[in-house]
């Protein structure tokens, strides 16, 4: 088979755009996917700076490699999650990425933020389902390093594969409140909110892959142990079986959605605004944020365990 630009032999195929491509003509295929996106969605322009959320998975390390590539002003954001091995292999693969190309990173130790707020740690002082701690830290410190540090949008590394298993997951359960919130970008409606936007939207997993592995980015290929038994990991099972028997599902699912669906949940489902906590100032549905709750419960937690040591 040959290249579709180049006439060269091909060597990578892509099913769902019935195409083929030589390794120089893939990267410039992968590049204007991702520039198409940012432009169509009025993601950014060259004159924004950028915080990109990187994990040291391929997908986060793909879109920051990206971004640079296409001349974008970008600083990275790594949260040191406290996860064992897995996330030090992580932080190490995502400091290695930026020293290598001089690139800017800031790193957040979860373990040493506040009373401790490694992953573990908040999921067993809490009774918490690990990832339902994560998400709320993660949250957290996304918005609220981009306000400190005065960025007005972050991108993060969430790919078709992610977004049509969330997509699903909305769909089966109906939440009407997150099918209207689930799109490529999401406007700010607080003053420390910044712009959320997902360049990869359209990329599959697959194709970040293959990006990664052709620009020799060296990322971390174990996936998080907590993952193990996630939902929307059947979720991705099932689409990826779909996918097969019929390429393209994926994207025309998502795609779809967002033309044809969204519009009627976005209307139906009008949430007002967030308020400001009154611990943090950050935005808030309530007085006290869910991040700030989760801080006052790791607290409580470990003044029980210091007076049951002292007593
Ligand atoms: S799998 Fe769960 S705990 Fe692990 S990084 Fe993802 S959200 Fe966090
Ligand atoms: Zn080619
Ligand atoms: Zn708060």
């Amino acid at each position: 088979m040959k290249c579709i630009r180049c006439r060269e032999r091909a060597e990578i195929h892509l099913r769902q755009h019935n195409s083929a491509f030589c390794r120089t003509c893939y990267v410039f295929y992968f590049h204007r996917q991702v520039e198409r996106a940012i432009h169509k969605e009025s993601m950014f322009t060259p004159e924004d700076e950028v915080l990109v959320a990187v994990s040291g998975g391929k997908d986060s390390l793909a879109l920051w490699d990206v971004l640079v590539a296409l001349g974008y002003r970008t600083v990275g954001l790594h949260l040191a999650l406290g996860i064992g091995e897995y996330s030090a292999t992580s932080t190490e693969k995502t400091e290695q990425f930026a020293r290598a190309r001089g690139l800017r990173l800031i790193t957040v130790p979860l373990a040493s933020e506040g009373p401790g707020l490694a992953i573990s740690t908040v999921a067993t002082s809490t009774n918490r389902k690990p990832c339902a701690a994560c998400g709320t830290v993660k949250r957290h410190y996304f918005d609220g390093v981009a306000a400190e540090h005065g960025f007005r949008v972050v991108a993060t590394g969430h790919n078709l594969d992610d977004e049509a298993a969330r997509l699903l997951g909305n769909v089966l359960r109906w939440q009407t409140e997150h099918l209207a919130k689930q799109s490529p970008v999401l406007q700010p409606n607080h003053a420390k909110f910044a712009r959320k936007v997902k360049p990869l939207f359209r990329i599959s997993e697959y194709e970040a892959a293959v990006y990664a592995f052709v620009r020799g980015i060296d990322y971390i290929v174990e996936e998080c142990p907590n993952s193990v038994g996630a939902t929307q990991l059947v979720y991705k099972d099932v689409l990826n079986r779909l996918e097969a028997a019929m390429p393209g599902t994926k994207l025309t699912f998502v795609q779809e959605f967002l033309r044809a669906g969204r519009p009627a949940f976005v209307t139906a489902e009008a949430a007002p605004p967030p308020e400001t906590c009154e611990r943090c100032g950050m935005p808030s549905y309530g007085a006290i944020c869910s991040f700030c709750r989760l801080v006052a419960e790791v607290e409580r937690k470990q003044e029980t365990r210091r007076s049951a040591q002292s007593g």
